[in-house]
């Protein structure tokens, strides 16, 4: 198949098309280790994750790559307000981060083993900008280094910036009065006072942001690569600078072939700020008590192109979402698992679903498509919730919606599927409890009802839900996992 996505570099749709076959090269910036994660950061990293999850799905093999940020002038205030050295000041953002990526199910970067970090790269950071300085993009001003925008004429060319008409030789930043123009922007700054400082050919300093991301970019991926993607705030000046660092270092083009931007998403139709009281960081939502899986629901139901407007009402409604499919999946597990040697293949609703994963797929093909995408993801659960209702096949249908639901968090990570059986024991206990229930006088018998509540009782005791449905059908088994079964999530 084919997949089409949006290359700010191009500005427009384009075949995706890797280097190598089969391989992806794919780098995102990650973020500055100051604070936790805010969901404006969060839309964005499971926007890339929808993406990196399509493309192993479709069988590419993908190399991910993201970058920790931890030094700059915001973590180097934290620190000395704080009077910490920077590694034990950022240290506890950095596993927070972590931690809130396994929590929205975002598969973690998976290269190299530990995530990069600013501050154990600077040597590749040195190289780097010396082989500028010796191409004459970059020079040496008391201390600090500067790339020379003038030396690179394709600069403007993601961003779209004709920044010929802007070189006004206005001195904004006083750290860096000595720049030849405005538009020259720094990759090694001259260490101040309290400031933690490496040794270079320029004396004690630390790197620009922009650097950081060309030289760790590149050391991982090489010097020409697949994807790169961030917010849609870094395409300028970040983004910008990075390939102008890159290219003109190495001489190589395209740096990067595509570029893919994931728009900024309000709060309540607003810019989220901490003034406006409608920031919220990813536990802030936990602690209101909202399910995780109904916050990526939320964050991943808008195309990421579109403006997203998180609501707690929206995040409401993708808790009943969530619900519904945590519903559907539980009802096939139990006939699937009480009835065993279905057979996925010997069912007209296993047809139907393998069509309809590949109407998903295919709208994911085109720029991922997830509204389409989400919509026959509905349409295939209506049917399933209809197929077993009417016990059609029931064996065959209920193992068919088990593999749907296994292939579809794959795909958009709702972690459904996660529960893959029901205890033995537990599923014992549940056909009691329907044998007793199914007696002639049972609605007479105050023995047998009694019988029946412990039983339930008992199974609810080791964390799961029975689940009846009309008199006289087979009742279903579902556990107790979200924040709303009484669960908490453990952060
Ligand atoms: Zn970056």
């Amino acid at each position: 198949v084919n997949i089409f996505l949006f290359n700010t570099l191009a500005g427009k749709k384009e075949a995706f098309q890797t280097i190598d076959e089969g391989r992806v090269g794919f780098y995102s910036c990650g973020p500055t280790v100051y604070d936790y994660a805010h969901i404006g950061n969060f839309r964005t990293f499971v926007a890339q994750d929808l993406l990196r999850r399509f493309l192993e799905q479709q069988g590419y093999h993908v190399r991910h790559v993201m970058n920790l940020t931890d030094v700059d002038d915001k973590t180097i205030a934290g620190a000395n307000q704080e009077k910490k050295k920077l590694e034990e000041f950022t240290e506890p953002y950095v596993a927070a981060f972590q931690n809130d990526l396994n929590t929205l199910n975002i598969l973690q970067p998976n290269y190299p083993d530990k995530q990069p970090r600013a501050t154990q790269e600077i040597p590749e950071m040195i190289q780097l900008i010396q082989k500028l300085i010796q191409k004459n993009a970059a020079y040496e001003r008391e201390g600090s280094v500067y790339y020379r925008v003038a030396s690179f004429p394709e600069y403007g060319k993601l961003s779209k910036k004709d920044l010929g008409k802007n070189v006004t030789g206005v001195r904004v930043d006083v750290d860096e009065y000595e720049r030849e123009e405005a538009t020259d922007f720094v990759l090694w700054k001259k260490s101040k006072e309290n400031e933690p400082s490496w040794d270079s050919p320029w004396g004690g300093g630390r790197p620009g942001w922009h650097i950081e991301c060309s030289a760790m970019s590149m050391k991982y991926l090489g010097t020409s690569f697949d994807l790169h993607s961030g917010g849609e705030d870094l395409i300028f000046p970040h983004h910008e600078n990075e390939i102008a660092q890159s290219e003109g270092a190495t001489g190589r083009k395209p740096f990067v072939r595509h570029w893919i931007h994931v728009k900024h998403l309000l709060v309540d139709g607003e810019k989220m700020s901490k003034s406006k009281g409608n920031f919220f960081q990813l536990k802030d939502l936990l602690e209101k008590g909202y399910d995780p899986m109904a916050i990526r629901y939320s964050l991943l139901s808008v195309h990421y192109g579109a403006q997203l407007n998180f609501t707690l009402q929206g995040l409401k409604e993708a808790g009943e979402v969530i619900k519904k499919l945590d519903d559907c999946y539980f009802q096939c597990l139990t006939h699937a698992n009480r009835t065993p040697g279905g057979n996925k293949s010997g069912a007209q609703l296993g047809k139907k679903l393998d069509t309809a994963m590949n109407e998903i797929v295919n709208a994911l093909c085109d720029d991922l498509n997830i509204s389409k995408a989400l919509a026959l993801f509905h349409e295939a659960v209506g049917l399933i919730n209809r197929t077993i209702d009417e016990r059609t096949d029931l064996q065959n249908s209920a193992v068919s919606g088990v593999t749907f639901f296994n292939e579809t968090d794959r795909l958009f990570g709702f972690d459904i599927s996660k529960i893959a059986e029901t205890p033995s024991e537990l599923l014992h206990a549940l056909l009691q409890r329907e044998e007793v229930r199914g007696a002639s006088d049972f609605k007479q018998n105050k023995e047998l009802q009694k019988k029946s509540d412990e039983l339930r009782d008992n199974i609810g005791m080791r964390g799961w839900f029975v689940k009846d449905l009309r008199p006289g059908e087979p009742s279903t088994l579902k556990k107790k996992r979200r924040v709303w079964d009484g669960v908490q999530v453990n952060r």
